[in-house]
């Protein structure tokens, strides 16, 4: 799936129109959920046949796309199958406050579906859409009445046909509204293949940098990352202290009967936008540094290895957590990810264990603490920076049974160049033909 965003110029009227499709989108969804809570035994065609009554029941779900309400009704409905893949593999969740009967608390699995509160995005499959390619126009043609919307964005719509067109999706933002044409395109079909470079590299995303390579080379973590971090905490307390607890939790969206009909005060509002504002361009820096460095790794290498880390368990040490959210990993892993298979190139990720604490010269397992930074072994390899021998050793994993006698080769003083000279020659290309 290849995806196309461009941000929707049009009046506010239309917009109005939308968070109207958004709405209804929600209440299909709660509707769903609801009923798959309160009848036992639910299956998906159920659910569907709850839709087709609620179509019935209510005039503005009749006015929503068909295809949009078949699309609300199969997100709730994965919703309800990952929980029911998670109870199935026993992944405890939060506890619900009751207490079982052996006066444990008692847990269910993890992602209970959820009642949504904030939906934002609406999304409709082969109907209910024109696309003018010729004007950058859109025009939505269900009973929602939200028209003709332009498109902006640099992007021309000339490299694909109307037929690949699988979904297309609105996404309100803090900061407008955009469309995503969600394409079947094979992004190989339409890269240039780059040509190999015989090279390798692993890296070993740590807390001193944002990563650090096989090549020795580390990249920092760009400082605006601490200066936003700070901007935003200051303006998520400013919002909070502007909370008004008696008061609808939705601030100006308030149509759901479980909130007080009384707004949350302008002064809130305010607040809660410029903080979402904020908040979204922070995650847009992330993205686009996360992106630029996986660009240029897959560029000049033809195998990147990196850990296969589970974030979710390392951010559960508090200590860690904030430096971990700040290098966003999993957004440099997804980047890797994603650029590997445009350019035809390897990405591999190798179990965590122990990478930081063996030897990379004689594999022997020297403990280290959070605070050490290097690397020392009586082998007699020199010391190394902490995170370069761990890249080092990921490298090893990747590429085992590929690697030689390295360690026989050894030459103290070349270490420097070590890595590099390793594979850059025929050690790595067996792997790769592969
Ligand atoms: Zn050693």
């Amino acid at each position: 799936m290849f995806v196309l965003e461009y941000k929707l110029r049009g009046k506010e009227s239309q917009f109005r129109a939308i968070d109207e499709a958004i709405r209804t989108v929600q209440f299909v969804r709660n509707k769903c959920l609801r009923y798959w809570q309160d009848n036992r035994g639910v299956g998906q065609k159920d659910i569907y046949k709850h839709v087709t009554a609620l179509r019935k029941e209510f005039s503005f779900v009749k006015d929503l796309n068909s295809t949009a309400c078949q699309q609300a009704c199969e997100r709730t409905w994965t919703a309800i199958l990952k929980f029911y893949n998670n109870c199935k593999n026993n992944i405890p969740g939060k506890k619900t406050g009751d207490i079982n009967a052996w006066g444990f608390p008692r847990r269910r699995a993890l992602g209970y579906p959820k009642y949504s509160k904030r939906t934002r995005s609406v999304e409709f499959k082969k109907s209910g859409w024109k696309l003018n390619r010729n004007a950058k126009k859109i025009t939505f043609t269900d009973g929602k009445n939200i028209g003709e919307l332009k498109l902006i964005g640099s992007r021309d719509l000339y490299y694909f046909q109307e037929w690949q067109i699988q979904r297309i999706r609105i996404v309100r933002r803090a900061d407008g509204y955009f469309v995503q044409l969600m394409l079947k395109l094979d992004i190989r079909d339409i890269t240039p293949q780059l040509e190999p470079t015989k090279k390798c590299v692993a890296i070993d995303v740590g807390l001193k940098y944002f990563y650090a390579d096989s090549n020795g080379e580390t990249i920092d973590c760009p400082k605006y990352y601490r200066k936003s971090e700070k901007r935003l905490n200051k303006l998520n307390r400013r919002k909070s202290r502007k909370f008004n607890k008696g008061r609808g939790l939705q601030g100006a969206e308030v149509n759901s009967a479980h909130s007080p009909s009384q707004k949350q005060s302008n002064n809130y509002i305010k607040a809660r936008k410029k903080y979402a504002k904020k908040h979204l361009k922070v995650s847009r820096q992330r993205e686009e540094f996360a992106k630029e460095k996986a660009l240029r790794l897959i560029q000049s290498n033809d195998l990147v290895a990196y850990e296969d880390l589970k974030v979710k368990n390392l951010v559960r040490n508090k200590k860690l957590a904030k430096s971990i959210n700040d290098t966003a990993w999993s957004l440099l892993r997804k980047w890797i990810e994603y650029f590997g298979l445009k350019y035809g190139r390897l990405t591999i990720a190798v179990p965590p264990h122990y990478t930081t604490s063996d030897c990379p010269s004689c594999g022997k397992r020297v403990k280290k603490s959070l605070s050490t930074r290097t690397h020392v072994c009586d082998c007699g390899i020199p010391v190394l920076d902490r995170d370069y021998a761990a890249s080092l050793n990921i490298l090893k994993k990747a590429t085992q049974g590929h690697w030689g006698s390295w360690s026989e080769q050894l030459d103290l003083n070349a270490w420097g160049d070590r890595a590099s000279i390793l594979v850059g020659s025929n050690t790595c290309q067996g792997k790769l033909s592969q």
